[in-house]
């Protein structure tokens, strides 16, 4: 791998560039040797022993001399063929009456290509047999007590040698011991050893491997399967008799040499790391992200894993988070957990190793292929460090940087659930409305990094408990908080007087030229609304200007707490009523849950909007600028992304920062300063998703005038 591209790849388990070496195998067969080696003319006879040296080469490295190595598309196609074949033999073996093994055993932390393959053919074949997960220990390692105690009823065992998410090794010997004399078939995932760890197949009792070309330096579309001489098997594809009629269809050649180069460098002795020196790589990753994050926690133990992998979690921070921290400084990394945008999905990988939820859901995988160099991982260290920077500079962890100051009001969310922040620059002061316990320790952190004072927790009645959760965020931030607990706004020490409307004027917080208020409406007893918005001195019949209203649940009957009973639709419009008499209709309204992704509302203007009309294809940017003059562009990423990325902007074109935990407060200048909403707007982000909330949100709004671009920065800049 080269630091010549802007990109620092450490994803290398999941996919690897194809090198230098490979390609040009590749190539020559594109372009020279381009026979099907199943022709008879030169040009196939050269094509096959192109094929066939591959083979050869591929057969010492593995030392499959007792079986057969047959090329395949990839691992996937090798796990249901010799799937598909030990069924069919076991199938077999149980309609003559010999007495075989039914139970199919699986260790729980398996590429899901096993676990899905046991399903599909045992349903296909109609088999109904039992399928077992064997369970992992907290270091992912499998329990070989269990499979000595389910061996006696096994008909198929499948243990991966080392894990694609951990890169942990599995103890193959200690599993072969167990094995040895049982005549379960047995089937031993490669795909991440391949190049990692020394294998010798043929000195074991394995039936069948696999190997994935993709996972080393080789194209996709091409990977090994082997079969023990004496292992069942049945062809997958049946056609013209490629593969001495074991795989059907004309082969891969490109991808064939391609691999076949590879495994040849493998032994060369100079284009691949020695294991000791890869050690010393991780360490030195391990050190950049210990600096960059600190209190970070290993997911899976140095010592029993593959040297190019590192598995860890950050507590505060989840997957997503990182993964766009690391994205945005052009470090590629894996969540080690597929996550909604909703909720992070936990690793099943890690959930099997029984890890606490927040571990499981907060992973991060990074790993490099065994050919890297050491100015590669050395700008690697470089750019996880200032990832960490970014990380301090916008308080999402403590540290030692002068942070960016907090201003406006911020979303912070949990699932559905929103605790809101107001925040005074000016004053250096803040207010949290509905803490969440899950975002306490996120809060804590925040506002201790911001240095400001907290001048009062409130809450909406939304969510359970939530005294207690106030009471426990006063208590960490003892001597930030100058409030008291659950006292009404109103009689805070230095509270002032507000005119809302000539009907009303109440007691609230003076921020700044801001200020915060509480309003009991007689509507809604037991729940009050907050108000958030600008001190106006020449107005007739009020004295301040309300921007924001945090109003709770009031206008969303899906969540209600068990102590209130719902509201109904009559109740709700009198509440609305009565709010609006006193804030006019056009302030914002931020809710305690946001279950479809809104941001904010208002209590009029909501419009639907279509989002095939609001998607601009970054391909076709340049030309939307030039027919969009003076178009805005809208960077809703998060701060700390903000902070890292450079791009490229369109010439003549301004980008504005508006995180989208912060849109609320360019919704309300936009609303705002534009009553025309002539400018045209353009939110972008990461890969397009959270700039696609944003339009919708301002569209509803009725700022028709708005766009985001598709697949965002990922392909924009691409
Ligand atoms: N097995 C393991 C351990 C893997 O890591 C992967 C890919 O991630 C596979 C199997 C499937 O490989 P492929 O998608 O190349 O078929």
């Amino acid at each position: 791998m080269s630091i010549s591209s802007r990109v620092i790849y450490l994803d290398s388990n999941a996919t690897t560039p194809v090198m230098p070496l490979a390609l040009e195998a590749a190539r020559a067969v594109m372009e020279d040797d381009y026979g099907n080696p199943s022709s008879v003319h030169s040009s196939g006879i050269q094509a096959k022993a192109v094929m066939e040296h591959a083979r050869k080469t591929a057969c010492e490295l593995l030392g499959s001399e007792n079986g057969k190595l047959l090329f395949v598309s990839g691992a996937t196609e090798g796990i249901q063929t010799a799937v598909f074949s030990a069924l069919l033999a076991l199938r077999d073996k149980l309609a003559k009456g010999e007495k075989v093994g039914t139970d199919l055993l699986y260790g729980a932390t398996e590429h899901k290509a096993v676990p899905e393959s046991l399903q599909h053919w045992n349903q296909v074949l109609g088999l109904n047999f039992n399928i077992i997960a064997i369970p992992v220990d907290h270091a992912g390692r499998h329990d070989l007590a269990f499979l000595k105690a389910h061996l006696a009823s096994a008909g198929l065992v499948c243990t991966m040698a080392a894990n694609n998410e951990t890169g942990i090794v599995t103890d193959l010997a200690g599993i072969e011991a167990l094995l040895k004399d049982h005549p379960t078939y047995w089937l031993v995932d490669g795909v991440q050893a391949l190049g990692k760890l020394p294998l010798k197949l043929s000195q074991h009792r394995i039936d069948y491997s696999l190997f994935s070309g993709h996972k080393l330096y080789a194209p996709k579309g091409i990977g090994l399967l082997y079969v023990h001489k004496d292992a069942p098997f049945t062809p997958l594809l049946a056609g013209g008799g490629q593969e001495g009629s074991l795989r059907s269809g004309t082969e891969n050649v490109s991808g064939i040499a391609a691999l076949g180069a590879v495994l040849e460098a493998l032994c060369d002795g100079h284009t691949f790391r020695e294991h000791a020196t890869l050690e010393k790589f991780r360490l030195q990753l391990l050190d950049a992200v210990k600096e960059a994050f600190p209190g970070l926690i290993l997911n899976a133990p140095l010592e029993q894993s593959l040297p190019t992998t590192l598995n860890f979690s950050v507590p505060g921070l989840t997957s997503k988070e990182l993964l766009d921290l690391f994205d945005a400084a052009d470090v590629r990394v894996s969540a080690g957990s597929a996550c909604s945008a909703a909720k992070a999905q936990p690793s099943f990988v890690l959930q099997a190793m029984a890890l606490p939820e927040w571990q499981a859901a907060s992973a991060v995988r990074m790993s490099f292929g065994p050919a890297v160099t050491a100015d590669y991982i050395e700008e690697a260290c470089r750019r996880i460090r200032v990832c960490g920077e970014a990380l301090r500079k916008t308080c999402m962890v403590t540290g030692d940087i002068e942070p960016l100051p907090a201003e406006g009001v911020i979303q912070l969310s949990f699932g559905a659930a929103c605790t809101w922040i107001v925040a005074d620059a000016a004053s250096k002061q803040c207010i949290v409305i509905d803490a969440l316990p899950e975002l306490i320790e996120r809060i804590t952190k925040y506002v201790r990094c911001q240095t400001y004072t907290v001048a009062a927790i409130v809450g909406t009645g939304s969510h359970p408990q939530q005294n207690q959760h106030n009471q426990a965020l006063a208590g960490l931030l003892a001597d930030a908080y100058k409030g008291k607990v659950l006292t009404p706004i109103a009689d805070h020490a230095g509270a002032v007087n507000l005119l809302l409307s000539p009907k009303l004027s109440i007691n609230g917080i003076a921020l700044g030229e801001k200020f915060f208020a509480q309003l009991d409406l007689s509507q809604s007893p037991n729940r009050p609304v907050f108000l958030f918005g600008e001190r106006v001195n020449d107005a007739k019949d009020a004295n301040v200007k309300t921007n924001f209203a945090f109003c709770g649940d009031l206008f969303d009957t899906r969540n209600q707490t068990e102590n209130i009973a719902p509201l109904s639709e009559q109740e709700i419009a009198a509440i609305k009523s009565e709010l609006k008499s006193f804030i006019g209709q056009n302030a914002l309204l931020c809710a305690a849950h946001d279950f479809d992704k809104r941001l904010v509302t208002m209590f009029d203007h909501e419009t639907e909007c279509c989002l095939e009309s609001v998607t601009v294809p970054s391909a076709n940017l340049r030309e939307f600028i030039s027919e969009h003059p003076g178009t805005i562009l809208v960077d809703v990423r998060e701060p700390y992304e903000q902070q890292l990325s450079h791009f490229d902007v369109p010439e003549g074109s301004e980008v504005l920062h508006v995180p989208l935990t912060r849109l609320a407060n360019g919704v309300e200048r936009w609303l705002k300063q534009n009553e025309a909403k002539t400018t045209p707007i353009l939110f972008f982000c990461r890969t397009g998703g959270r700039s696609s909330q944003a339009v919708q949100c301002l569209r509803r709004l009725g700022y028709e005038n708005a766009w985001h671009i598709a697949g965002g920065l990922a392909l924009w800049q691409h």
